[in-house]
């Protein structure tokens, strides 16, 4: 065992102790990006990945004499977002200016909502049942970014006015694997709703994390600090277990947490200061004098809502009801909603010849390794759904056993090949000729006669060894049943 896991263990010894201290309190701001054509006040594109300043105009370079108008289609993503985690939509809701000065901001303030967002009050169910609210949701536009060179630094504004919503959860998250699993499912339902691609890497949904510790049976909150842009599953969790043991060392040696802005360095694994309370910057909010009130009425609000399709609870219920899979199992298949459509194509596709079930399990173990080892993407599958459920297929027909199955759709996966060449060039079909097993199976009992014995003696480990070796001279293409069924009878033919 290497050092790495014992330090590990260690280190996770240390953190279940400290929560036997200490109770974590966390709530996070999520900034998910609107896959709009065009941004949230101008005409400008927002594909990701443009030269730099391709995508800006007046509006957006915010140069005089300009007037932002609001985008109807991000207003109409931000009502689904409402929707789909049961939160109250405003009638009448005011952007407001947030006034700060930064290069990436050359308007001097940022569109954002302040005290009127246009909704608030939803809530999202945690795999462990947990419900955690989410006290508002909010539209805003994102800021450009600075490009540090090595003599220079540059700004680039393609990102200034995309259109984000802000989502933000109450302080009720006790863990960084429940803030992990709240923002998968956040996540899960931006895609589903198809309002948001969910790209962390292309910071396109990204994460700020308030965390502070009480002490166990404490009603006070502690004081908190706030990690900012975190952009990775694995990033949160982390970010979150190394703040919580920090805060706690702290705490524990007699000294008072500081209110600071945080950033997390994945690189070392830790997190640092970037600012201090006393540094925090007033914003001045004041309503923009250029916008109108965002006004939604409710006949607005059902036509979104009725074409709001599947959420992925929907999903994992209707998953257990039709295809007898177990929560778990639909849990998986539905945190991506194209593996769910795939899993629910392939299910068509093999056409009753295979139980949904053991679709679902190759899905999760043979299907999922080979497209993460291969880093494929949804876009464009190296096996289509026809291939995969026309190699179900062959199994469940019994053309071929499950060992063989297996490797079949590893060379798939590898030559991109159909599954019917590959059997056929290897000559890999299943043998269910009695005639010909039963040769076999005389063959192997008489070159093993003390084993034969052992067996019949009682010692059944030894069936195993002779079914191996009948395997073996049928380079595993016998149909493991009828092998079954002819090695039992040769040998009880024999007492
Ligand atoms: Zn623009």
């Amino acid at each position: 065992m290497s050092s790495k896991s014992t330090e590990q263990k260690s280190s996770d010894h240390g953190f279940n102790s400290i929560l036997s201290r200490f109770e974590p309190v966390i709530g996070l701001e999520v900034h998910c990006q609107l896959k709009t054509e065009s941004k949230l006040f101008c005409g400008c594109k927002t594909n990701f990945g443009a030269m730099a300043n391709q995508n800006t105009c007046p509006v957006c370079l915010g140069l005089p004499g300009v007037l932002p108008v609001l985008n109807h289609e991000a207003v109409e993503y931000a009502i689904r977002m409402a929707l789909a985690v049961g939160a109250i939509i405003r009638e009448r809701s005011v952007f407001a200016r947030k006034q700060y000065f930064y290069p990436d901001l050359p308007k001097g303030y940022q569109l954002t909502q302040y005290d009127l967002p246009y909704c608030e009050n939803g809530s999202l169910t945690l795999d462990n049942g947990r419900k955690i609210t989410i006290q508002r949701i909010h539209m805003e536009e994102d800021a450009g970014k600075n490009i540090h060179g090595d003599n220079a630094s540059y700004v680039d504004l393609n990102r200034a006015g995309i259109p984000l919503l802000e989502i933000v959860s109450a302080p009720e998250i006790k863990s960084p694997a429940e803030a992990a699993d709240y923002l998968k499912k956040l996540r899960a339902i931006a895609r589903y709703l198809d309002i948001s691609d969910g790209n962390l890497e292309e910071g396109s949904f990204r994460c700020d994390a308030n965390v502070s510790l009480r002490p166990v049976g404490s009603k006070t909150l502690g004081t908190r600090t706030e990690i900012k842009n975190l952009n990775s599953f694995r990033n949160v969790e982390k970010a979150i277990t190394y703040e919580i043991l920090r805060q706690a060392d702290v705490l524990e040696s007699g000294d008072k947490v500081k209110q600071v802005t945080l950033q997390f360095d994945a690189a070392i694994g830790r997190t640092l200061v970037m600012r201090s309370k006393e540094d925090s910057p007033d914003y001045r909010y004041f309503p923009d004098p250029d916008l109108g009130a965002l006004l939604i009425n409710e006949a607005r609000v059902q036509n979104v809502r009725a074409n709001i399709l599947e959420l992925p609870e929907q999903k994992v219920q209707r998953f257990q009801d039709t295809f007898s899979i177990p929560e778990a199992d639909a849990r998986q298949l539905t945190e991506e909603k194209e593996l769910a459509a795939f899993f629910e194509d392939v299910v068509q596709k093999v056409d009753g010849a295979v139980a949904p079930k053991i679709v679902a399990n190759w899905m999760l173990s043979e299907y999922l390794r080979e497209f993460n080892a291969r880093q494929w993407h949804f876009d464009k599958p190296f096996v289509s759904s026809e291939r995969f459920a026309r190699l179900l297929k062959l199994l469940g027909e019994g053309t071929i056993s499950g060992k063989i199955a297996k490797a079949v759709f590893e060379d798939m996966a590898a030559s991109g090949s159909d599954p019917d060449s590959i059997i056929e060039a290897k000559g890999l079909v299943q043998i269910s000729d009695s005639a010909a097993i039963k040769a076999v199976v005389d063959q192997v009992i008489a070159a093993h006669p003390e084993q034969v014995a052992q067996y019949l003696s009682g010692k059944q480990k030894v069936y195993g060894f002779l079914v191996g070796q009948v395997m073996k001279i049928s380079a595993g293409r016998f149909n493991p049943n009828l092998l079954n069924e002819c090695l039992k009878e040769a040998l009880h033919g024999k007492s």
